[in-house]
């Protein structure tokens, strides 16, 4: 199967280590104060004592284990994927217009592929996600920069040729330009409470941490900042108590509870209704274009994505509606 569609909206994917630099000085030069410190409980318990609110941004520290994992939210309790990156320069671009180049391999894994900026300008992001201990499961094993590049390559020689033929002369962006790991994708409860009985609040990977496959984590903390802000300022001068948090965070997870049924649907044996959608996608540009167009606003997914009977009536309706125009 083999499709493509435009997106609405433009797209943009910038290194963090481009970007969080410039964050931090835009920070403190608009009065912020900017301590840059190892966090624990103790930590936790100053802060709290000295400030109205205190929120909790660790994504995957270790920190972040203190706030009580919510079993109703996290069907896996393993990681799903082992996951690596690998930023290059010398990708050929794809033909017609830039985007995300996604692609399934049965029983192996995932690779997706898209245009970034880094340190040293525009580069490609190349995402391996191997089902454990399946073939695309080594890159862990690289000794140096160099095999991790050889060993991408020779992923893509193997089982996405196509893929190969745009990588020929491909070279690491730089030797920090790679990662590997892996963990279990999870929603935690975002109220801790610390020893003293303040509470501390969640946000992002903290409290919701999903696998890179649908590339939301980063979009998702965003989304859930501009909740938490908003909700911040409409509170006024009251006390940031528990049930605000729980609120708060309810508020998020109206949008958010979608993200992680996609993601975690993803990584599961796609169901046979999924496969008939995506079959059905290469027929008709408008189911194309809102699965493409999802992966910005992924409530647009649900109910169909989950329930195959309204999902084929939602094919039924999109096709017939194309062949009526
Ligand atoms: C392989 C991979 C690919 C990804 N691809 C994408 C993508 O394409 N698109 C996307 O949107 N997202 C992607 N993500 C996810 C994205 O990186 C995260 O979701 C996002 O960074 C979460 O933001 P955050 O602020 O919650 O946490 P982070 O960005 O992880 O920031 C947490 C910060 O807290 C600090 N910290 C931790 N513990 C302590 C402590 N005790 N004291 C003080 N500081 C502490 C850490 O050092 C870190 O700086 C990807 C993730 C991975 C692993």
């Amino acid at each position: 199967m083999r499709g493509s569609a435009r997106l609405d909206k433009y797209a943009q994917a910038v290194d963090q280590r481009l970007k969080m630099p410039f964050w931090l000085e835009q920070f403190v030069s608009r009065g912020g104060n900017l301590e840059i410190s190892n966090v624990d409980i103790i930590g936790l318990e100053r802060l709290a004592g000295s400030h109205d609110l205190v929120i909790l941004a660790g994504g995957k520290g270790d920190i972040v284990t203190l706030f009580e994992r919510d079993a109703s939210h996290s069907p896996y309790d393993k990681p799903q994927r082992a996951l690596a990156l690998t930023y290059v320069n010398g990708m050929l671009p794809t033909p017609e217009y830039s985007r995300v180049s996604f692609n399934l391999i049965p029983g192996v894994g995932e690779y997706f592929v898209f245009p970034a900026l880094t340190l040293n300008g525009p580069c490609d992001i190349m995402v391996f996600e191997g089902l454990p201990g399946g073939a695309m499961d080594g890159l862990s094993g690289a000794r140096t920069p160099q095999e991790h590049l050889a060993y991408s390559q020779q992923i893509l020689k193997t089982f996405l040729p196509w893929e190969a033929e745009r990588c020929k002369q491909i070279e690491l962006t730089d030797e920090n330009g790679i990662l590997t790991g892996r963990f279990a994708p999870m929603v935690r409860k975002p109220v801790l409470t610390l020893p003293s009985g303040r509470q501390i609040f969640g946000l992002g990977d903290a409290v919701v941490t999903n696998d890179p496959l649908t590339g939301q984590g980063s979009n998702n903390a965003t989304k859930a900042c501009k909740v938490y802000y908003e909700a911040i300022l409409a509170h006024g001068d009251k006390p940031f108590t528990a049930e605000w948090m729980n609120d708060t965070f309810e508020r998020f997870w109206d949008y958010g509870r979608y993200v992680v049924e996609w993601t975690n649907s993803l990584l599961a044996p796609p169901k046979p209704h999924i496969l008939h959608l995506l079959g059905s996608a290469q027929h008709s540009p408008t189911l194309a274009n809102t699965i493409a167009n999802a992966f910005n606003y992924p409530p647009v997914l649900f109910p169909w994505w989950e329930d195959s009977l309204i999902c084929d009536a939602y094919i039924h309706s999109q096709m017939t509606e194309e062949i009526r125009v």
